[in-house]
């Protein structure tokens, strides 16, 4: 997930790693690895492209790029070699259980392999979710032959016939949690709209929001209402997720933006797994405020208030907070922090930010509305990459949704935004790329704007794909050129401008 230009991984020798499991096994903490298998296994197919199903991949749409990234079923020879992959990881590894993973496999592979479509007709198999129950049952017996238990994801146990000495991780949802608990499978619940800590915790701070936005309030708001207690019975326990390769924008080398996510998500996950939240929130944020901020300030924790309350109304702001902390606010074009002792004054309300510290901690910033209203002028969206049939620029045009290009860009490659009548506006955000991911983004380039629509002038380089315009005049076409070649995946992706009005 990393930019195209940036590579980041590793990997550890085996003597680090027994080292790394000494360390955390002092600690009382037990290292279970995960290989993720069958699908998601596109980087073991970049070098053992033979593992993959036996059909030409349709490199031509895509690129150039082969996307498929799962293992083929019906090859002999794959066994062997998970045979000694695993082997390997259960010598090192002193967990009963090793993850071999089971979810999001990209089934469609399958069923274009002349080789698994025969293994299929071979078996009397119509589904090819029992491909996957084969496949899985195979990596079981590997680890069985070694002593371990295999753990999965829900999607494994969607039939119901994989072995049930498994340990089911259910992520997708409460309901997978509740399917797999009542198949009989012992269950962990981590369904990510309540524990996957990289979501993020409001609509504007960093982090992911396919899952959820949550904060420590909703997670100290799960409970097992669902559950019968035969299915309470199947449940292992709670757990708490961060996939850590998904934040390289975010200075991994440093805790803070890991402390901001977890901390208190994490204190609140910890509560209701040991002792469930009948006491109710008001209490439990009482103890948090009381006992836990000190301990997690007295541990170094960069751990995130919850926002303080700010209100704007006859000219002024007013601000309070019921933790104890201390309240800021930041006017634009001043890096100067103001200490909040009293009302503000003020005609401009979207020029000022509030946020509040404690210890080691912070709060997210908070603003009045105006500060993040955005218009929506008509726009027309063209490029020099073609465009997508399923992802057409009308999407982004209309401010409902992405479009995406036919191809990668390539230096010189642009795109450019056409207003219908010039747009005043005080700020102009442009983002090519998913959101919260550097990837599908023009790598490298810059921006140039028009006035009048014929003659363009440079207006700063892009920042991750993506650059904030403040034009002083009325604005008719904005484009963005390239000056990388290629961004490592097989088109660009392009959001609708957000626009602020000018105030
Ligand atoms: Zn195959």
């Amino acid at each position: 997930y990393g930019k195209w230009s940036e590579k980041y991984g590793g990997y550890f020798k085996q003597s680090e790693m027994r080292e790394l499991i000494r360390y955390a096994a002092l600690r009382n903490i037990e290292i279970i690895p995960e290989i993720d298998l069958p699908g998601h296994s596109r980087n073991i197919a970049s070098v053992h492209p033979e593992i993959r199903c036996n059909y030409p991949p349709d490199t031509v749409s895509t690129n150039g790029y082969d996307y498929r990234s799962a293992w083929c079923v019906a090859r002999e020879e794959n066994y062997a070699l998970l045979g000694d992959i695993l082997g390997e990881l259960c010598e090192l590894f002193p967990s009963e259980y090793i993850h071999v993973g089971g979810d999001e496999v990209d089934m469609s592979q399958w069923e274009r392999c002349p080789d698994c479509r025969a293994l299929m007709k071979r078996e009397g198999m119509t589904d090819p979710h029992r491909l996957e129950d084969l496949f899985m049952e195979r990596m079981a017996a590997i680890l069985r032959s070694h002593g371990k238990r295999p753990a999965v994801w829900n999607e494994a146990v969607r039939t119901g016939a994989f072995a049930r000495e498994c340990r089911v991780h259910g992520w997708e949802s409460v309901k997978a949690c509740l399917d797999a608990t009542a198949k009989g499978y012992r269950t962990v619940v981590m369904p990510g709209q309540y524990f996957y800590f990289d979501m993020r915790q409001s609509p504007r701070e960093d982090g992911h929001d396919w899952a959820a936005i949550f904060d420590a309030k909703k997670v100290y708001g799960f409970g097992f209402t669902e559950f019968s207690p035969e299915q309470m019975r199947n449940v292992e326990g709670l757990q708490g997720a961060f996939f850590s390769e998904a934040y390289v924008s975010h200075e991994p080398e440093k805790p803070d933006y890991l402390d901001y996510m977890l901390f208190p998500r994490v204190c609140a996950l910890a509560r209701i797994a040991w002792s469930g939240n009948a006491e109710g929130w008001d209490a439990y944020y009482e103890e948090l405020k009381g006992k836990h901020y000190d301990r997690m300030a007295a541990m170094g924790i960069r751990f995130r208030l919850f926002p303080p309350k700010v209100g704007y109304g006859d000219g002024a702001f007013t601000a309070s907070a019921d933790d104890g902390s201390a309240i800021y606010y930041l006017m634009d074009g001043s890096p100067e922090e103001h200490p909040y002792t009293a009302p503000v004054r003020t005609g401009k309300p979207h020029l000022y930010r509030f946020y509040s510290r404690y210890g080691t901690a912070r709060s997210p910033y908070v603003a009045d509305k105006s500060r993040w209203r955005t218009i929506t002028p008509a726009v027309a969206i063209t490029t020099s990459m073609g465009e997508s049939a399923k992802f057409p620029y009308a999407n982004a045009e209309s401010y409902k949704g992405l479009s995406r290009t036919r191809r990668a860009c390539r230096q010189q490659d642009w795109i450019r935004y056409t207003f219908g009548e010039p747009v005043r506006c005080r700020e102009m955000y442009l983002q090519t790329g998913n959101r919260q991911l550097p990837k599908t983004i023009v790598t490298t380039g810059y921006a140039e704007v028009s006035y009048d629509g014929a003659t363009f002038e440079r207006a700063g380089e892009l920042e991750m794909g993506s650059i904030t315009l403040r034009p002083g005049r009325p604005v008719k076409a904005v484009r963005i050129v390239s000056t990388c070649d290629d961004n490592g995946t097989p088109y660009v992706t392009i959001q609708p401008p957000q626009v602020k009005p000018a105030l």
